[in-house]
């Protein structure tokens, strides 16, 4: 039999973002219902794979900085209220040449908020961090705090705190359909039928079924993650020595490494994977996969060129510009969306989930949004 229950805001999507603004929304006394296909932290969408960096001298844009600050106060708020360790501080390397997105990104967001910062020669960084091994005419952004944080922990964390804040979540119940019914949203799922003021999608990569009367130009994009064994001296990638590092390279090509924390070094490209659908994506890894990311290694990393202790896959939802897609829906203001993060939002997820609160509450908007809109 059917039911239909009532709520303040549902949420389709229990991921990184919809997570956080359960949380965020019920600590605020708002009845919300969060719905998942799945029971995340899982390993089919965008949010697995051990770690994820987290930096604030942000190459890709300076309006990402006062966001960054915000979301480090909430990650160590979680992490008091949680009683979990979810991030690590191990300071953050973005290495290329000088004139390069990365490099003069970096700088630029560092000046532009006075961010503790040096910049660093090739033999600078030879250096202070001998297991890397940049080309002599590339210079790197040295940020003190960049770090890791751990995703899986910080999904479980932050669902933990919503249901103690009073949320209603449901796992293992994809939400189908969703109708805009008066003044309310009619939301359906295969067990029942659910009515609120509001909606919020953060399906992630699934969020195009969700919006299908919108033509979206986001597309889902493969990446392939690597865990490999010191080929020489481990005590050189352990967290405590090693920081976060990101290289452009070649040009336009990106990759990103982080220390061993019990897994292995990690390392893979950022973009260039293939274009493809959640549903239809290859999760198996093929052993070129391993070979060309290794080939990157051998280059800039000679340490970390030992045996390779595992590769997964692993979904990005990118937009056009790469940046976020934090919005009203363009013909029903009462539902939200806030998923489309372009290979770059965990760091950002509880300051998100803090916006979408302030969104559903009407409240006055605390950061600069206006790159996130898509009219
Ligand atoms: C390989 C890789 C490396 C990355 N590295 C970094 C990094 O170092 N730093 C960083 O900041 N970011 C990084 N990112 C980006 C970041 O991880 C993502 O931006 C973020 O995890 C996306 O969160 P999300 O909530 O949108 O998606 P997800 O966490 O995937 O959540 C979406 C949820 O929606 C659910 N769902 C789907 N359809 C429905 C439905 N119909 N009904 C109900 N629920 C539904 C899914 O089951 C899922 O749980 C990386 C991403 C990848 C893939």
């Amino acid at each position: 039999m059917r039911t239909e229950s009532s709520y303040d805001v549902i949420i389709a999507g229990l991921g990184a973002m919809g997570s956080a603004a359960a949380f965020h929304l019920a600590r605020r006394g708002v009845r919300v219902l969060g719905l998942d296909r799945y029971k995340p932290p899982h390993t089919l969408g965008s949010s697995h794979g051990d770690s994820r960096i987290i930096r604030e001298a942000y190459f890709e844009h300076p309006v990402y900085v006062p966001m960054v600050r915000r979301a480090f106060e909430l990650w160590h708020e979680l992490e008091r209220a949680s009683g979990t360790s979810l991030l690590i501080q191990t300071g953050g390397l973005m290495i290329g040449r000088p004139e390069s997105e990365l490099v003069a990104g970096a700088r630029r967001s560092a000046q532009a908020h006075g961010l503790p910062h040096d910049l660093l020669s090739a033999s600078d960084v030879r250096a202070r961090f001998p297991m890397f091994n940049p080309e002599p005419d590339m210079a790197a952004v040295w940020e003190p705090r960049a770090g890791v944080l751990f995703p899986e922990a910080c999904i479980s964390a932050t669902l933990a705190q919503a249901q103690e804040s009073g949320a209603a979540l449901r796992f293992d119940e994809p939400v189908q359909d969703w109708t805009i019914d008066a003044d309310s949203v009619r939301v359906s799922t295969a067990r029942g039928e659910y009515r609120a003021r509001q909606l919020i999608v953060t399906a992630g990569a699934w969020v195009a079924s969700l919006l299908p009367t919108l033509d979206l130009p986001f597309q889902i994009e493969r990446q392939v993650l690597h865990w490999f064994d010191a080929a020489g001296d481990a005590e050189l990638f352990a967290a405590d020595r090693c920081p976060i590092h990101l290289w452009q390279i070649d040009g336009r090509r990106f990759f990103y490494g982080l220390p061993d924390m019990g897994s292995g070094v990690k390392a893979a490209f950022h973009h260039a994977g293939q274009v493809t659908t959640v549903e239809e994506v290859c999760r198996e890894v093929a052993p070129g996969e391993v070979e060309s990311i290794r080939s990157i290694l051998r280059r800039f990393l000679p340490g970390a060129d030992g045996p390779l202790r595992a590769s997964v896959v692993c979904v990005y939802t990118n937009t056009p510009d790469e940046h976020f897609w934090i919005d009203r829906h363009p013909d029903h203001p009462q539902v939200l969306i806030a998923s489309p993060c372009s290979g770059h939002g965990f760091k950002f997820a509880p300051v998100i989930g803090e916006i979408l609160a302030d969104m559903v509450q009407k409240k006055p908007p605390r950061f600069d949004l206006q790159l996130f809109r898509r009219r």
